[in-house]
C-alpha cells in the first residue's frame, strides 16, 4: 500500500479509534524540546539528580549475575519480591497490612499509565460514565476516551474536589458513572490537595452511592514539608483501587508502577494485564527491586523534594513579580506542577505559537478537559528546568501576555487573523507547521 493517505485509513479504524487526536502535549514537545525554548509544558522529573553511576553498575549486575531470570518472562502479576517491596512503599503512606494491603492483591504494571488502561479494560462499557476533577490528567483522558467512556468533570477549588459538586454529578449520572477518578495529592495538572476533612466527605459521598473510587497517586509522597496527607485507600479498605508508580519517586523510563486492587478484583486484573502485555518486564522489575533493596531510596526522595520544592518557590515568586495583573494560580504543597489562569479575555490556546516564538512553552489548560473548556488557563512545569530557567521562562511569558492584553485593547477581544505558519507579527519565530 505504498502511496496511501491518512483517508485511506480512516473508514478502517475501529469506533474506539476515531476519536484518537493529538493531545496538546504531544504536538507541543516536537518545538519545546528545542534547547533554546524553556520548557514549563512537561512533566518530567530532574533525572539529572539520581546517582547515575551507581544505578549503572546495579544494572549490570542485575543483567550479569541475575540475567537469567531478570532476561526471562515472569509471571503476569508481577515478581513477589517487588510487590513485598511495593507494600513497604505504601506502608509509608499509611496503606498497610492494618488496612488491608498486601502483596497478593498487588499488580505490577508498565507505569501507572497502564494501570489506569487496565481499570478502564476491566470497567467501562462504551458511554458508560467516569467522573474526574477538572482539570484532570490527560493521558487518563485518553485511556477514558479509548475506551469510549464519557468524562464528566466535576469543580475542584484550592481545597481540592468540591463535595457538594462530587454529589451532585453522581445523582446527575443516574447510577451510569461507573467510578470516580481522582488524583487527590498534589493534582496533576492543577497542583492542589483534597483536604483532610473533605477526603471523609468524598469517601463518604462515593460509599453511599456505591461508587467505585479510582485514586492515582504518583506524587504522594513527593511534599514539600513534612506533613503529606493521607492516600484515600489508607482511610477505607473497599470501594477503591490504588494506582501509583515509581516514575516520580525513582526513573520514568524504567515503566514500572503497580494496582493495589480489592481482593476480588486482582484476578480479572492480572488477566487483563496478561492479555495486554504477558508480563511486566522482569529486568525492569528486577532493577526496582535492587534498587529499593541497595539503594538509598527513601534519601533520594528527599533530595526530589527538595529540588522541586526549591523550584517551586522560584516559579512562585517569578509568577508574584512578573505576572500582568488579573492573573492567578495555584500554591503546591508537593508534586510538579503550577496550574494558572489568566487575565480575562486571554486564550492559552490562541496565544501559544506567539509563545513558542518567545521561547517559552506551557501547556495550553484545554489539554486537560474533555470538553475543550480550560482556554483560560495553563499548565506549569517546575520539576525540570533549574530556577535561572523558570524565572526566565516566566518572563517570556509574561512578555506575551502582555503584548497579546496590549493587542486585545487595540483590536477587541477576538485576534486579528494571522498568517498561517507564522509565529506573530513582531516576533518571528520557529516555524510551527
Ligand atoms: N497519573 C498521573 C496523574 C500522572 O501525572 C502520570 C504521569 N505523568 C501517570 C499517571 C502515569 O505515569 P507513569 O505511567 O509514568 O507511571
Amino acid at each position: 500500500m505504498t502511496g496511501t493517505t491518512q483517508d485511506d485509513y480512516t473508514d478502517r479504524y475501529a469506533r474506539r479509534v476515531r476519536g484518537m487526536t493529538t493531545s496538546e502535549i504531544r504536538a507541543l514537545f516536537a518545538v519545546a524540546s528545542r534547547p533554546e525554548v524553556v520548557s514549563l509544558a512537561g512533566g518530567s522529573p530532574y533525572i539529572a539528580a539520581l546517582p547515575l553511576d551507581a544505578v549503572g553498575e546495579m544494572m549490570g549486575r542485575l543483567a550479569t549475575e541475575l540475567g537469567t531470570t531478570s532476561l526471562q518472562y515472569g509471571i503476569g502479576q508481577g515478581t513477589m519480591e517487588l510487590r513485598e517491596r511495593i507494600c513497604e512503599v505504601m506502608s509509608l503512606s499509611g496503606i498497610d497490612a492494618a488496612t488491608g494491603a498486601s502483596p497478593d492483591d498487588v499488580v505490577v504494571t508498565v507505569g501507572g499509565q497502564q494501570g489506569l488502561d487496565l481499570v478502564a479494560r476491566l470497567f467501562l462499557d462504551p458511554g458508560d460514565v467516569v467522573l474526574a476533577e477538572g482539570p484532570t490528567y490527560v493521558g487518563a483522558l485518553g485511556v477514558f476516551q479509548a475506551a469510549q467512556a464519557q468524562v464528566r468533570h466535576v469543580a475542584m477549588d484550592a481545597d481540592g474536589l468540591v463535595p457538594a459538586a462530587l454529589e451532585e454529578a453522581v445523582v446527575a449520572a443516574a447510577g451510569r458513572a461507573k467510578f470516580l477518578y481522582t488524583i487527590p495529592t498534589y493534582q496533576n495538572p492543577a497542583g492542589v490537595t483534597l483536604t483532610d476533612a473533605r477526603r471523609e466527605e468524598v469517601l463518604d459521598i462515593c460509599e453511599r452511592h456505591g461508587l467505585l473510587v479510582v485514586e492515582d497517586d504518583p506524587y504522594g509522597m513527593l511534599s514539600f514539608s513534612d506533613e503529606a496527607p493521607r492516600p484515600l485507600r489508607s482511610r477505607r479498605r473497599e470501594g477503591i483501587i490504588y494506582v501509583s508508580t515509581f516514575s516520580k519517586t525513582f526513573a520514568p523510563g524504567l515503566r514500572v508502577g503497580w494496582v493495589l486492587a480489592p481482593h476480588a478484583v486482582r484476578e480479572k486484573l492480572v488477566m487483563a494485564s496478561e492479555a495486554n502485555i504477558l508480563c511486566p518486564s522482569a529486568f525492569a522489575q528486577g532493577a526496582v527491586t535492587q534498587y529499593l533493596s541497595t539503594m538509598p531510596w527513601r534519601e533520594q526522595i528527599k533530595t526530589y523534594r527538595e529540588i522541586y520544592r526549591e523550584r517551586r518557590d522560584a516559579l512562585l515568586d517569578a509568577l508574584r513579580d512578573l505576572m500582568p495583573a488579573g492573573t492567578t494560580w495555584t500554591r503546591p504543597e508537593g508534586g510538579l506542577f503550577v496550574w494558572a489562569t489568566l487575565p480575562e479575555g486571554l486564550d492559552s490556546k490562541a496565544m501559544m505559537p506567539r509563545a513558542i516564538a518567545a521561547r517559552v512553552a506551557y501547556v495550553p489548560g484545554t489539554g486537560f478537559y474533555a470538553d475543550g473548556t480550560g482556554r483560560q488557563n495553563l499548565r506549569l512545569n517546575f520539576s525540570f528546568p533549574p530556577p535561572d530557567r523558570i524565572r526566565e521562562g516566566v518572563r517570556r511569558l509574561a512578555g506575551v501576555m502582555e503584548q497579546e492584553l496590549a493587542m486585545r485593547a487595540v483590536f477587541g477581544p477576538t485576534p486579528p487573523p494571522r498568517r498561517r505558519g507564522h509565529a506573530g507579527a513582531d516576533t518571528p519565530g520557529p516555524d510551527l507547521a
